[in-house]
C-alpha cells in the first residue's frame, strides 16, 4: 500500500518492480515447461541475395506461445531464459527442430541461427551444436551462427575461441545487428567474422536521410576489404531494396521478401519458387 510521505515513491516504484519480478517469474515457469515438452518452435525468414532476387538461407527465429500468457515475443523470452539459465536446453531444442526442418529444403541453401550471449561464454556450445548436427546429419558448412556485438565483450578470449572452433568445422560466423552495439570497430580486428548484418535501424532510414546512406556505403566498403558479405536487415520497401543493390549490398532480409513463418510454410514457399522457376526455364 502507498504512502503519502516523501517515501510514498518508493513504495510505489518498489510495487511496480515487485510485480515486473513476479511476471518475469511467470515467464520462466512456463518457459521451463514448454522447453521440457518441445514447444518452442523455430520459424524462418528468407534472406534473399539482392541483385539476383533469389533465396540463399533463412534466419531462425524461435516462436513461443503459452496457453495461459499466449504469444510471448523472442525479445522477451530470450533475455528471460539467458538470465534463468534455461537458455541452453531452448536452443538445443530450435536448433535440432531447425536443422530437421531444413534437411528438406534443397542442399544449396543455408540455415542461420542466433546465439545468445551467455553461450559464448560457456565452452561447451561449440560441441552442443556439433552433436546436434551430427545427429539431424545437417552439413556444418550449410549452418551460419549470428552473434551480436553485446555477445563478444563479456568474455572475449572465450568467444573467440568458441568462434574458432565453430570456423574450424566449416560452420560459417556472422555479425548481427551491426551498428548498434558498444564495441568498438577494433573487434572486427580480433575476431574473423564471415558476414555481417547491418542493423534494420539504418536500412528503415537509408531513403530518408543521409548520415544513414553514408554509414551503410562505409560498411559496405568495409565488409569489401574485409572479405564480409553483407545483408541488410529489415527491409521493407522496394526503394530501400534498389538503393542497398545500387550500393553493391550482397543480401537482404525484411517483410518486403518475407515474413518469419513455420517449417511447412517455408516448405510451401520453397516448391512454389522453384515451381516458378522451372516454368521460366
Ligand atoms: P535478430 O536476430 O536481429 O532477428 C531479426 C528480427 O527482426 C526478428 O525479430 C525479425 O522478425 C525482425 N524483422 C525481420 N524483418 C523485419 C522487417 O522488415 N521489419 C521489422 N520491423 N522487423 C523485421 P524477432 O523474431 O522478434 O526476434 C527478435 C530477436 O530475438 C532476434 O533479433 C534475436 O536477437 C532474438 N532471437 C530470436 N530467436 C532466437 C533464438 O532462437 N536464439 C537466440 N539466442 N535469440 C533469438
Ligand atoms: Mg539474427
Ligand atoms: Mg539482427
Ligand atoms: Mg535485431
Amino acid at each position: 500500500q502507498a504512502k503519502r510521505s516523501g517515501r510514498g515513491r518508493v513504495v510505489v516504484y518498489t510495487r511496480e518492480m515487485e510485480e515486473a519480478a513476479m511476471r518475469v517469474t511467470r515467464i520462466e515457469q512456463a518457459l521451463r515447461r514448454a522447453v521440457a515438452a518441445g514447444e518452442v518452435e523455430p520459424h524462418f525468414q528468407p534472406i534473399i541475395d539482392l541483385k539476383m532476387r533469389q533465396i540463399r538461407g533463412f534466419e531462425t527465429l524461435a516462436r513461443w506461445s503459452d496457453p495461459d500468457l499466449g504469444p510471448v515475443s523472442p525479445a522477451v523470452f530470450i533475455p528471460i531464459a539467458e538470465e534463468r539459465g534455461i537458455i541452453g536446453p531452448l536452443a538445443q531444442l530450435v536448433l535440432r527442430k531447425a536443422t530437421e526442418a531444413a534437411r528438406a529444403w534443397p542442399d544449396d541453401l543455408f540455415l542461420s541461427f542466433n546465439l545468445s550471449p551467455s553461450q559464448l561464454v560457456d565452452q561447451n556450445t561449440g560441441l552442443h551444436i556439433l552433436t546436434i548436427l551430427d545427429r539431424t546429419g545437417f552439413d556444418p558448412r550449410r549452418l551460419e551462427i549470428e552473434i551480436t556485438e553485446t555477445g563478444l565483450m563479456s568474455d572475449p578470449c572465450s568467444a573467440a575461441k568458441i568462434i574458432e572452433d565453430l570456423r574450424r568445422c566449416g560452420i560459417r560466423v556472422a555479425l548481427d545487428d551491426f551498428g548498434t552495439g558498444l564495441s568498438s570497430l577494433g573487434r572486427l580486428r580480433e575476431f574473423h567474422f564471415d558476414k555481417l548484418k547491418i542493423d534494420r535501424s539504418f536500412v528503415s532510414s537509408i531513403l530518408e536521410d543521409r548520415p544513414s546512406e553514408h554509414i551503410i556505403r562505409a560498411i559496405l566498403a568495409m565488409c569489401d576489404g574485409l572479405g564480409m558479405e553483407a545483408v541488410a536487415e529489415g527491409i521493407e520497401e522496394e526503394g530501400q531494396a534498389e538503393r542497398l543493390t545500387q550500393f553493391g549490398c550482397w543480401g537482404g532480409q525484411g517483410y518486403l521478401f518475407g515474413r518469419p513463418a513455420c517449417a511447412q510454410t517455408t516448405i510451401g514457399l520453397l516448391r512454389d519458387s522453384l515451381r516458378l522457376k522451372a516454368l521460366l526455364a
